[in-house]
């Protein structure tokens, strides 16, 4: 029968019920046996199945393809030897938050609902954790890559007034500063907001993070050439090999120099909730002016969610605030809900990233996943350990946090390393067995361990190591 309203629900609730509750086992089947899944690339059969035909298969049929054709075929970093990059490795609270958050299918832009009240919970629970005054302001988005031009566009706008919304620069060239091993997401924030990331100037380490000596120089000289100093960007976990900059000793200067510290503190910025020595790394990350983190990667939350905290408010709203009448609160009804977090980024309509974050912190507890973290610490000093009883073998790098870079045969020279390492990342991947990826150090491309990853333990840390050393040994 043709139907005059066709709407979208399923015809038959209990149907849908039962294809449901399949798939949402054969979910926990995946996550329980996860060391069973590690990544396998996806058949060129099944991918070109993934082309649609737009017909409409409906919800049984559909369930049937998620299961047999999409869910074997992840990136593979819920497998306990997944340390490549810095990818978190989600939870199984995470399972619930998104079934849920999918029913609800919230938009956090503002308005007054559940999900802005979790995102508010959220916010205080990370202020109270990093330190931030009681008048400073978050949001959560899809990244720290997100966050940091957030962060910068709130500084940007401090230093110059809010005449820069509507009228630019001008005139004025503005500077950033950060260490030489700063993400690249500071340079594309730069590259966004029209200031250029030639203005970003790359300051050389010293012995702890960011040469200061050189910094102030740097600061100096911009200043005397015209320029308008505008951030400092701090690094608390560098992604290359997770060093930390003086965070203190930034925050000195910045103050002294009055001008605006950010800090990238994607994964690193989590070892507050670690033990000692990892968490003195991030000491001094409560005097930021702005913070961008990741609940994605060492919060194992699923992605994506990023977050930014901004120390005061005021100078949040002062960048990013703007309505036209259609959006206009109210006092009272579904309009209020005051302050909209539309106000404070860029996106206007937003999904209810909160629960996720909320769901996991409520399941876990700061006490568990603190352990989560400070474990991964010990396995990437487990991992040099084992490094260093290899013949072969060298570490390249202090193992400072949770990352640990080696060669797998520093007997060959540079060019040789560079290429049996290459080809033993990709081996390692292709055979399913651990998932490393690799940096450059002094010219030779290394082995590289970023341990996010709350499923593994000494033997996944152990197998990987012999996995390496048979590959060089095959080569
Ligand atoms: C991952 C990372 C970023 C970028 O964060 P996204 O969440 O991927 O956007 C920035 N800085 C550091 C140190 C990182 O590790």
């Amino acid at each position: 029968m043709e139907q005059m309203e066709p709407g979208l629900d399923p015809e038959d609730w209990d149907a849908y019920r039962a294809v449901a509750h399949q798939l949402l086992d054969r979910c926990i089947d995946q996550l329980a046996a996860a060391a069973d899944h590690p990544w396998r690339a996806v058949p060129p059969d099944i991918r070109q199945g993934y082309a649609l035909s737009g017909a409409g298969a409906g919800e049984a049929a559909t369930a049937e393809r998620i299961t047999r054709d999409i869910l074997p075929y992840g990136t593979g970093n819920t497998h306990p030897g997944f340390f490549g990059w810095v990818h978190g490795t989600g939870l199984a609270s995470g399972i619930l938050s998104e079934m849920a958050a999918a029913t609800i299918n919230a938009n956090s832009g503002g308005r007054d609902h559940g999900a802005i009240y979790l995102e508010r919970a959220v916010i205080d629970w990370a202020k109270g954790i990093f330190g931030f005054p009681a008048q400073a302001s978050g949001l959560l988005l899809a990244g720290t890559s997100q966050a940091t031009v957030v962060a910068l566009a709130v500084a940007r706008t401090k230093v110059l007034g809010q005449s820069v919304r509507a009228q630019g620069h001008g005139e004025h060239r503005l500077t950033a500063y950060a260490g030489a091993g700063v993400h690249n997401a500071a340079r594309k924030a730069m590259e966004l907001l029209g200031i250029g990331s030639h203005n970003l100037r790359l300051v050389p380490d010293g012995a702890q993070g960011i040469d200061m000596a050189r910094l102030e120089a740097a600061i100096a000289e911009d200043r005397a050439d015209g320029a308008v100093p505008f951030a400092i960007i701090g690094t608390a976990g560098s992604v290359d090999l997770g060093r930390f900059d003086a965070l203190n000793a930034l925050a000195d200067l910045a103050a002294r120099e009055a001008i605006w510290l950010h800090i990238d503190g994607a994964f690193g910025a989590w070892t507050r909730l670690a033990d000692a020595p990892w968490r003195a790394l991030s000491d001094g990350i409560e005097r930021a002016d702005s913070l961008a983190c990741d609940f994605h990667k060492w919060m194992y939350v699923p992605y994506d969610c990023g977050m930014v905290l901004i120390r005061d408010e005021a100078d949040h709203r002062a960048a990013f605030a703007s309505r036209p009448a259609y959006l206009a609160g109210q006092e009272a009804g579904l309009g209020g809900g005051e302050p909209w977090y539309c106000d404070y980024g860029i996106d206007l309509s937003r999904g209810n990233r909160a629960l996720k974050v909320w769901t996991a912190i409520e399941t876990y507890g700061e006490a568990r996943l603190g352990a989560a973290i400070s474990a991964n610490c010990r396995l990437a000093q487990y991992m040099a350990d084992r490094v260093a009883d290899a013949p072969l073998m060298q570490l390249m790098a202090p193992v400072i946090s949770n990352l640990c870079v080696f060669t797998a045969n520093a007997g060959l020279p540079a060019t040789a390393q560079s290429r049996l390492n290459t080809r033993i990342a990709q081996q390692l991947q292709m055979d399913g067995v651990a998932v490393f990826s690799t940096t450059v150090i002094d010219g030779v491309t290394c082995l590289r361990a970023a341990i996010t990853n709350h499923r593994t333990r000494q033997a996944d840390v152990a197998r990987a190591i012999d996995g390496v050393r048979e590959a060089a040994v095959a080569g």
